[in-house]
């Protein structure tokens, strides 16, 4: 009976002893671990910041699988990511809608596909330089108004911007090759894209963009496939005549316009040309425009926007005359103007004439130069 009793003792304290042990560890367990072969997490109850840090690939997980940092799912407010870490592991922040913040450091190359579906609380994402492919999904569902995709990107997955419903202009870079079937769909508030590679298009990449009012195609594109942009009503635009985006245009019911790049909304007033100053040249088809021999549909919306260099709102005479004048850049343009609307009245007449003056020697030079 008494060795009984001992055995009796000793089997609960074993059993309390590894229950503790047991408890210790899953609470040790709770805010920090291992989510990569070289790489930690430590998730800060009280600031509600997930830090993750190392050295190389991060886990990927899948749509069933439990993250390491699930417990937190309505507790983290701030992700970092370190310097070192390489990649964002798939699924990684997916479906946590409590994140509103996320450091991306310029290390990370690799975006998991659906890493940040449905993070619905963050607005701005900071993709580094340094990415060069973001998978399946990644950004599904976001709120995000605008992004810069990375000019070293290459390759985007499926639907990877489905549903950013406030997302509003969007720039494919240079380098993308390949960008899967229904990438932007649905993202109705999406007004401007511009395609600036040879990208291979997955079908209906602006599927559903309502809001889309136009898709400027770069000279470089080449060989779009007929399905690359189902249901959307927006207009195709390109610098040239006859390249392939008018091709394009005109093979699948698209309305076809010339113009120079949208980018270029910044252009320098009375760039008309698009060059990158104002000169002769400027001035010379200024003046094709204001007697009616040139249009907005020759040499495009943004040169005929910048033909009207005073922005007054018409294109007349003395935008002609500004051009001439300004030869040179657009500060003088700027300083001239200053000058006849600033000045008193008084002051104005000897101003103008002085200019004039100057105007005229200019114009003369520059025919003495044409003739020599
Ligand atoms: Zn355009």
């Amino acid at each position: 009976m008494k060795k009984n009793f001992k055995k009796i003792c000793s089997l609960i304290l074993c059993v309390a002893a590894v229950f503790s042990l047991y408890a210790t560890q899953a609470y040790a367990a709770t805010n920090n671990g291992s989510c990569g072969e070289n790489l930690t997490w430590t998730f800060d109850t009280d600031t509600g910041i997930l830090e993750i840090g190392g050295t190389g690939k991060m886990k990927d997980w899948s749509v069933s699988s439990t993250k390491p940092w699930d417990q937190y799912k309505s507790d983290i407010r701030t992700v970092i990511i370190n310097s070192g870490v390489t990649s964002i592991g798939s699924y990684a922040f997916g479906y946590f809608k409590s994140i509103s913040k996320i450091t991306i450091p310029d290390t990370v190359t690799v975006i998991g596909s659906s890493a940040f579906k449905y993070c619905t609380a963050v607005y701005e994402f900071n993709i580094p330089d340094s990415i060069t492919s973001i998978g399946n999904e990644a950004f599904y569902g976001c709120k995000i108004k605008n992004i810069n995709l990375p000019e070293k990107l290459t390759d985007m997955g499926y639907r990877v911007f489905t549903f950013c419903d406030a997302l509003e202009s969007i720039v494919l870079p240079e380098k993308l090759q390949t960008i899967g079937m229904y990438a932007f769909s649905y993202c109705t508030a999406l007004k401007k894209a511009e395609i600036k590679g040879n990208t291979s298009f997955g079908d209906g990449i602006f599927y559903g963009c309502s809001a889309l009012e136009y898709i400027h195609i770069s000279l470089k594109t080449k060989n779009i496939s007929n399905n690359a942009f189902l249901n959307t009503t927006a207009y195709i635009c390109a610098a040239e005549k006859g390249c392939d985006a008018e091709t394009f245009a005109n093979n699948n019911g698209h309305e076809f316009r010339l113009c120079n790049n949208h980018e270029n909304t910044v252009r320098v007033r009375g760039d008309v040309d698009g060059n990158g100053q104002c000169d002769g040249q400027d001035a010379f088809l200024t003046d094709l425009i204001v007697k009616g021999l040139l249009s907005a549909n020759d040499i495009g919306e943004a040169g005929y926007k910048a033909a009207d260099c005073n922005l007054d709102g018409v294109i007349n005479d003395l935008d002609v005359e500004l051009l001439m004048k300004a030869g040179l850049m657009l500060i003088e343009i700027e300083q001239y103007e200053t000058d006849i609307t600033t000045n008193s009245e008084a002051e104005k007449a000897p101003q103008i004439k002085f200019r004039l003056i100057d105007i005229i020697t200019e114009i003369l030079t520059y025919i003495i130069n044409l003739l020599r």
